[in-house]
């Protein structure tokens, strides 16, 4: 199928749909300038991995995951949601999308205006950092003023216990309920709508296959094959910005002509 046959089945599939769960990866964030941490090149090729039995057991290992994250905020900051981002926030506002899943820290689905209920961070946040004593919480953007001020070892200011981003570090278990939610959203939609990964870790890996065995239509866009391509209704390897681009704008189109006959 050419493009234009393929953006035909995905619209016709998502027309027919108002149970619509989204499920995105580092693929969708490229385009806003934001690296893929696994791919050559970006923050896990840079830095050496720290695991959270290092994080709270040594202070050397905190300084240098610190250091590292002081390093990403830079390259984050200034991020903003693309042209694919704002596709899917447009998708809920049509009462399509009920669920949108990511495996991304970096908040551009909820910048891009979709409702926070609705997202689920499977791997947590960059947004704001936590004391893991306590779970006091801060804006990242206070910790990282401490950073900058060189103290890599930043502590809870009411009980001093260790901070931490609150993402889901290695080693570090993925949020039950974050989880399970996931599963449902995804074993009770229509369609599913897979935006920017290769599907090659878990949970990402399994989630697609019990979403179609459950009877859900698969629509997958990623640059690259992912091992779950042949039992997609519909697979694009172009860009996630302009499909997803493409998409929005004839469902909107044909939002418009229905209003104005009415
Ligand atoms: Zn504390």
């Amino acid at each position: 199928m050419d493009y234009a046959q393929r953006i035909g089945v995905a619209l016709g599939l998502l027309r027919g749909s108002d149970n619509v769960t989204a499920f995105t990866g580092a693929g969708i964030s490229t385009e806003s300038g934001i690296s893929d941490f696994r791919s050559p090149g970006g923050v896990w090729d840079r830095y050496r991995i720290v695991t959270y039995q290092e994080f709270k057991a040594s202070e050397e290992k905190r300084k240098g995951y610190w250091r590292m994250k002081s390093a990403l905020f830079k390259e984050m900051s200034g991020a903003r949601p693309n042209r694919a981002h704002q596709a899917l926030a447009s998708l809920e506002q049509m009462g399509k999308l009920r669920c949108l899943i990511t495996q991304n820290i970096d908040g551009l689905h909820q910048d891009a205006g979709n409702s926070g209920d609705n997202v689920i961070e499977l791997h947590g946040t960059n947004r704001t950092a936590y004391c893991l004593s306590c779970g006091l919480t801060w804006p990242i953007e206070e910790v990282q003023a401490r950073l900058e001020e060189a103290d890599y070892d930043p502590r809870c200011t009411k009980c001093n216990g260790l901070v931490k981003p609150s993402t889901v570090s290695f080693g570090q278990s993925m949020p039950e309920e974050s989880m399970r939610r996931a599963v449902e959203f995804s074993v009770s939609c229509k369609v599913f709508l897979m935006v920017g990964s290769s599907l090659q870790v878990e949970p990402a890996a399994s989630i697609p296959p019990a979403a179609n065995n459950a009877g859900a239509a698969l629509i997958f866009i990623n640059r690259t094959e992912t091992p779950w391509d042949h039992i997609a209704s519909v697979v694009f390897h172009e860009d996630a910005g302009r499909v997803l681009g493409d998409l929005d704008d004839a469902l909107r189109e044909k939002l418009t002509c229905g209003d104005s006959v009415s």
